[in-house]
């Protein structure tokens, strides 16, 4: 354990009254925006549940036992210190749908939070992973299946408690490629269902929609011609205030067009680019530093057709006179195709190289999942149900 680490250790258990009785430090494996975590042995944990009805002379026999068993049955836990610099509602947020989801398959359980002061810790069961940097490469579509059944099994239960968990991405998906299963962590950003909803256009049926937009003050007149924006100085509407918590490179086209009646449809999205980048190899595959930024790499991918579609489906205006980017965008496959060097051609100008049946499979499902409508998207529930995932339980 290196110096910082040690010294970080320390002081969480001199300043954390009582934890350093109960759990023994081992290591620093976790450091985010919003709280460390650290690995530990539970010192309080035995195989012997029932020892509260010993009688007293036999719970000294017994806690004898108990320390040997201890060392023969560590149970380590994974401490999570949430920063003070957290909101209190932000913290019981994160416990209070933790503690909902507590028997759901495949989400790591709350065994239980310690508040000392303004300092509150969250323990739970240290779950063996490997990063996902380690092993990304070397997945073979059989291995990815694994991955999305075991991702989507968890999934499915927190959209069946009506949760977003609005943080899709490897960091928080421990997985463990040998044992083909992993445990959702990082409840910090969910939210329920339906929190600060306000209307979205997404919601109107197409006719609507169309009506509304022919009515509105930036109707385009012509599909060529550029929009006439309002002047943002006079411009009096409201700006839009939208949940955009996540992390860049995985947010949904719906988060970045700041829709107001966001699903559970986003972590679909999410769990998509980590199979866009499963398939293609590259990790990260987005690199945008904004959500300008990550509309345009989404542009350069879905075409400007689809990009303007989707904005007007939420109620905005997309425009961009890159030329570098086609109207109709490329297909997955070819993406999948180019980041993996395959894309060499023919004298004739047809593709030498072609992906395999079970890529095939995985592009189609990643279709499914990489839908911009997110009324169109597949739900976690149907993609357990889906060919591509079928095929990993057999
Ligand atoms: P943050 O909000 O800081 O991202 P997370 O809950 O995602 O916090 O935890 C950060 C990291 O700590 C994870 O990416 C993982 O490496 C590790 N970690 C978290 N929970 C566990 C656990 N139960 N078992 C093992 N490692 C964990
Ligand atoms: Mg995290």
């Amino acid at each position: 354990v290196d110096e910082n680490v040690a010294e970080d250790m320390a002081n969480l258990e001199s300043t954390f009254k009582g934890i350093a009785r109960r759990y023994r430090l081992i290591n620093r494996i976790g450091e985010g925006t919003f709280s460390t975590v650290y690995k530990a042995e539970d010192l309080h944990y035995h195989q012997y549940k029932n020892d509260w009805d010993l009688e007293e002379r036999d719970a000294a026999r017994w806690s004898s036992r108990r320390a040997a068993n201890r060392r023969k049955h560590p149970r380590y836990v994974a401490i999570k210190k949430i920063y003070v610099t957290s909101s209190p509602l932000r913290i019981l947020n994160e416990l209070d749908l933790l503690h909902d989801l507590r028997n759901s398959d495949s989400v790591c359980p709350l065994i239980t939070a310690f508040r000392h002061q303004d300092q509150v810790v969250a323990i739970l069961p240290y779950f063996q992973h490997h990063d996902f940097r380690d092993y990304f490469r070397a997945m073979t579509v059989s291995d990815i299946r694994l991955y999305f059944r075991s991702l989507f099994t968890a999934l499915k239960a927190v959209h069946e408690h009506e949760i977003l968990h609005r943080d899709i991405k490897p960091t928080n998906f421990l997985y463990h490629p040998d044992r083909a299963r992993g445990v959702l962590v990082d409840f910090g950003l969910a939210e329920r269902l339906g929190t600060d909803w306000q209307h979205c256009a997404c919601n109107l049926s197409a006719t609507q929609r169309r009506a509304r937009l022919d009515h509105s003050e930036y109707a385009m007149q012509d599909q060529h011609a550029p929009p006439a924006y309002p002047n943002p100085k006079t411009d009096t509407r409201q700006p839009r205030r939208a949940n955009r918590a996540g992390t860049r490179g995985f947010r949904a086209p719906e988060v970045l067009f700041k829709c107001t009646q966001q699903t559970c449809a986003i972590d679909m999205w999410s769990a998509g680019v980590i199979l866009l980048t499963l398939l293609a190899r590259r990790f990260p595959f987005f690199h945008s530093a904004d959500d300008v930024d990550a509309l345009l790499e989404l542009t350069n991918i879905f075409g400007r057709k689809k990009m303007r579609e989707t904005a007007l489906l939420h109620g905005q205006i997309m425009e961009t006179n890159i030329p570098s980017y086609s109207d109709n965008g490329h297909s997955l496959e070819k993406i999948v195709l180019w980041c993996t060097n395959r894309s060499a051609k023919d004298e004739t100008g047809r593709r030498i190289h072609s992906l395999s049946p079970d890529e095939k499979e995985a592009v189609a499902f990643l279709e499914r999942l990489l839908e911009c409508d997110p009324a169109k998207r597949i739900t976690a529930e149907e993609a357990l149900r889906h060919p591509f995932l079928v095929a990993a339980g057999a």
